[in-house]
């Protein structure tokens, strides 16, 4: 499970891994695996003899342009397939993904006021924002005021995020190095090496919502991109991983036979098809990606 490929200096979630890092990467996985589509793993892996290389699938989340610049050219040179999960309403906007928009501010902004008060979830919350140089205390507000948002309706959340914004003068349109891609690089980017999924349509946490709203974020992502593409989209990713038998059920409704979490193991052999585990891939040298991999606990 990647999210980005690039070379940025601030990364509070580990989201990036460097070009270079990745083609070392990709190139030790497709050296100790077959690595094959998503779509094509369930049904190869129960055809797969035990003296046959073990079976792997490459996934993204989000949406991110730099996965378009830097990572589709190295799959590209290496052969290797991929799904590309979409949240569909930010493609193609001015906006950042609000939580870079909140690092932005609380880690990248060396001049703030020193403290904010939000009214979130019906209660006004305060912060002492410490200054620039105490940045394991930024880190820490960024946490808090992360885990605040993280499970309220999108237009609260980006409410929310204009009012930051005024308070601390910062401009929140998109930057080219965080931006996510186009609709146009959306199709340009889905070929016979990478599939598009579904990863709802403003990355809510599912479970926090009503089974109506869970509904429409994930059926509505689907239709906007077999859209864009022009093709069936059958595999869904859930939002920071979350998922309730709620979640679940809705996304069997809107007729994905994949669906990805980030719960860190192996797929093994009788998998659920609605609940795949997903390995997080970090900015690792290659010995110790090809570590991780075989030993999803480390
Ligand atoms: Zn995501």
């Amino acid at each position: 499970m990647y999210h980005r490929v690039a070379d940025i200096p601030v990364d509070p979630w580990g989201l990036a891994v460097q070009p270079v890092r990745f083609e070392k990467q990709i190139t030790r996985l497709k050296h100790s695996r077959r690595v094959v589509h998503l779509h094509e793993l369930l049904d190869l892996e129960r055809s797969r003899t035990p003296s046959e290389k073990p079976l792997a699938a490459v996934t993204f989340d989000d949406g991110y342009h730099d996965v378009y610049l830097n990572a589709r050219p190295i799959l590209q040179r290496l052969d290797c397939p991929m799904t590309l999960f979409v949240t569909t309403e930010i493609i193609g906007t001015a906006r950042e993904f609000w939580w870079d928009a909140l690092a932005r501010v609380l880690l990248e902004t060396e001049y703030l006021p020193d403290s904010l008060t939000l009214h979130v979830g019906g209660k006004d919350c305060h912060w002492r924002v410490p200054p620039f140089s105490n940045l394991q205390g930024r880190d820490r507000v960024f946490r808090e005021i992360w885990g605040a948002l993280r499970v309220l309706p999108h237009q609260a959340q980006r409410q929310l995020l204009t009012k930051i914004g005024i308070w601390s003068s910062c401009d929140l349109s998109a930057r080219e190095m965080h931006r996510a891609m186009t609709a146009q690089e959306v199709r340009n980017i889905s070929d016979d090496l990478i599939t598009i999924g579904a990863h709802t349509l403003t990355h809510p946490t599912l479970p926090a919502h009503s089974a109506d709203i869970q509904l429409r974020e994930i059926a509505d992502s689907r239709r906007a991109c077999e859209e864009i593409t022009g093709t069936a989209v059958r595999a869904f990713a859930y939002p920071f991983g979350d998922h309730s038998d709620v979640t679940v059920r809705a996304v069997r409704e809107a007729g994905f036979d994949l669906a990805c979490t980030v719960d860190a193991r192996s797929v093994g052999h009788n998998p659920a098809p609605l609940t795949l585990p997903r390995i997080y891939v970090g900015n690792w040298e290659a010995d110790e990606f090809q570590m991780r991999i075989e030993d999803p606990s480390l």
